[in-house]
């Protein structure tokens, strides 16, 4: 596991947004993250569980998270645009963006995959990220001490069979936080990295290994130190590297 022990006010202030908030690892680092001190905003694609997420934020005593629901397999650049006004007017800035949603897409062999099935994992896990980097960069540039977590895994860092369009969709998210990071170094305070969860006790586990027991892993809650890391000023300067949850 990644050694790290984050202070109870690291993110005292900061504004964060977190895509497929709503359960899973993002959830968790919704929580975390506000747990830490952070305003949140939660973006995903389902109401109901982003508000149970936000219900859980403002029970636990923390402010309440702005909420943004969005479907990233059809959004277009006027709704990230909508997002950017209105995290303009809310807070002014942002701090940290932790691209969290993806898709699993069938577990097959390349030549069994239908084009409706790759494509749509593309959009989700690449298309969409790079279109809401773009348009969170302005806010971005207003902090002090940005963060943009990407969240890759390791078929992203070496190809495997039956891992189709995930695995393509992970290289290009390697791909695009190793080219943001260059065109940041130097010149700007965001830093951008990518972070691998490794085997986590969630659905898209369940759905990747059906026949696993799920108590083999841990649960995401307990792979939070990195994201904590990762998202608060105890990172400062680390840029375009590669990281693993454990
Ligand atoms: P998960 O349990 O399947 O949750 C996925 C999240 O993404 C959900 O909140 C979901 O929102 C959101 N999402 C999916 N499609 C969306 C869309 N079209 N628009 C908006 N939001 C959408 O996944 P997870 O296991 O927590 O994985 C989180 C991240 O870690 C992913 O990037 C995954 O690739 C990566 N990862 C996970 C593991 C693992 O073992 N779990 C390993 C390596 C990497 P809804 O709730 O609305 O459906």
């Amino acid at each position: 596991m990644f050694e790290y022990q984050a202070p109870p006010n690291l993110l005292a202030d900061r504004v964060i947004l977190v895509t497929g908030a709503g359960r899973g690892i993002g959830a968790a680092a919704a929580e975390a993250y506000a747990a830490h001190g952070a305003k949140v905003i939660l973006l995903g694609k389902t109401a109901a569980n982003l508000q149970a997420v936000a219900q859980r934020i403002v029970g636990a005593g923390h402010p309440r998270p702005a909420v943004f629901e969005l479907d990233l397999e059809h959004a277009g650049t006027s709704d990230y645009e909508k997002l950017e006004v209105r995290i303009d007017d809310e807070f002014g800035r942002l701090d940290g963006l932790l691209h969290n949603a993806s898709l699993l897409g069938p577990r097959a062999n390349l030549d069994e995959i239908p084009d409706a099935d790759f494509i749509q994992v593309m959009q989700v896990n690449v298309n969409a990220t790079f279109m809401l980097t773009r348009a969170m960069l302005p806010l971005l540039h207003r902090s002090t001490d940005a963060s943009v977590i990407f969240t890759s895994s390791s078929v992203g860092r070496k190809g495997r069979a039956q891992w189709g369009a995930y695995a393509v969709s992970k290289f290009a998210t390697e791909g695009l936080m190793q080219t943001l990071a260059d065109e940041l170094a130097g010149s700007s305070l965001i830093r951008a990295n990518s972070l691998n969860p490794g085997g986590t006790r969630t659905d898209m586990r369940a759905q990747a290994y059906p026949g696993e027991d799920p108590q083999r892993n841990p649960r995401p809650e307990e792979i939070m130190p990195v994201y904590l890391y990762l998202m608060g000023p105890d990172s400062t300067g680390v840029n375009g590297q590669a990281f693993d949850a454990r």
